[in-house]
């Protein structure tokens, strides 16, 4: 059987970086290169897929959008002030001149609003789907980074936002959920496909968050992330969870989607730590920022493992934790 997503890069990867220590083990959101005394470059790349990471009849604006906005939840979560980024991509012929002008739009938009230039890239023809890969670049002060590795038993398990509209917009995107209204529908699939990345909350919980990383492949999944990089074990308060209005409609029709909600990927809110002394100051920071935020459990100093548990003191079985690519 092939290698997992995460063993392929440990066993295969990982030694390439001869233990260079931006890499960071090639176990967290981004790298981070110390660029002068006081600064550091913080340097994070994701490739984006057609039918994959979005639909090839999703509108490309939007399609550009997510490409660049999963690389800045990234930056995002470690703190960094987003710089520019490259854009590489390799455009099948169906992607015609009008659809190009249109995903260029898109970006140009999305640059705009998040003051970040283009500063190169690639373009190449492929006889495979439409991939965009995108390197981002952030820069932070030195030493401040809010790494994967710094949870600590007792730390409060915080998200923001609502948790699940991205996994819900893919099964609207594909045509289900059909019986929760068109308004709630349009809702969850402008989640799956632009999502927001919380840049401003991540610059706030510098120097309050212990640890922080983006929900991209799922909640339980990468909580799971911070568990193993920190040697902690967390549990989860389903009932605490952040769900969206829409959210919350599509899980009373259909209740097995409570967890797809936790499980599945595309979410692109900020998972942190923080100890409980600092409740006051996560929840000041979220204010500053108009973003919600959520308490949804604890970490503690068992096996590197999450479980998720009601409030009639039962534990969720999860048959899987999140999305993996093999
Ligand atoms: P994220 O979801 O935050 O983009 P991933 O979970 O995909 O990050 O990746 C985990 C870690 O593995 C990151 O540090 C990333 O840089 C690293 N990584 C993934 N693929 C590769 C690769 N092909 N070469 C080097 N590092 C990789
Ligand atoms: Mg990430």
């Amino acid at each position: 059987m092939a290698r997992g997503e995460f063993e392929t890069i440990a066993a295969l990867f990982k030694p390439l970086t001869r233990g260079n220590p931006a890499a960071l083990g090639l176990r967290d959101d981004a790298a981070r290169l110390r660029i002068s005394a006081r600064d550091e470059l913080v340097v994070t790349a994701d490739a984006l897929v057609s039918g994959v990471h979005f639909l090839d009849r999703d509108p490309p604006g939007d399609i550009a959008r997510k490409s660049l906005r999963t690389n800045l939840s990234d930056l995002a979560a470690k703190g960094a002030k987003p710089i520019g980024y490259f854009l590489s991509i390799a455009r099948p012929r169906a992607w015609t001149d009008r659809r190009m002008t249109a995903f260029a739009r898109g970006l140009s938009a999305d640059g705009a609003e998040f003051g970040v230039p283009l500063l190169g890239g690639d373009s190449t023809s492929t006889p495979g789907p439409l991939t965009i890969a995108i390197t981002a670049l952030g820069t932070m002060r030195r030493g401040t980074m809010v790494l994967r590795s710094g949870a600590r038993p007792g730390d409060d398990i915080w998200v923001s936002g609502s948790i699940g509209d991205g996994a819900l917009g893919l099964l609207v995107a594909t045509g289900k959920l059909r019986d929760i209204a068109v308004r709630h529908r349009a809702a969850l699939l402008a989640r799956y496909r632009v999502p927001e990345p919380k840049g401003r909350l991540g610059r706030a919980l510098v120097g309050v968050a212990h640890a922080a990383m983006d929900i991209s492949d799922g909640l339980v999944a990468d909580l799971g992330h911070i568990c193993t990089t920190s040697g902690v074990g967390a549990n989860v308060e389903i009932d605490a969870v952040p769900f969206s209005v829409a959210a919350k409609l599509a899980i009373e029709r259909h209740p097995e989607l409570r967890k797809v909600a936790i499980t599945g990927g595309d979410d692109y809110e900020l998972l942190f730590a923080a100890p409980p002394s600092a409740r006051a100051k996560v929840l000041k920071a979220a204010r500053a920022c108009g973003t919600s935020v959520a308490r949804i459990g604890q970490f503690h100093a068992g096996a590197s493992k999450v479980t998720v548990g009601d409030r009639q003191g039962g534990v969720l079985r999860l048959a899987h934790t999140g999305f993996t690519h093999f």
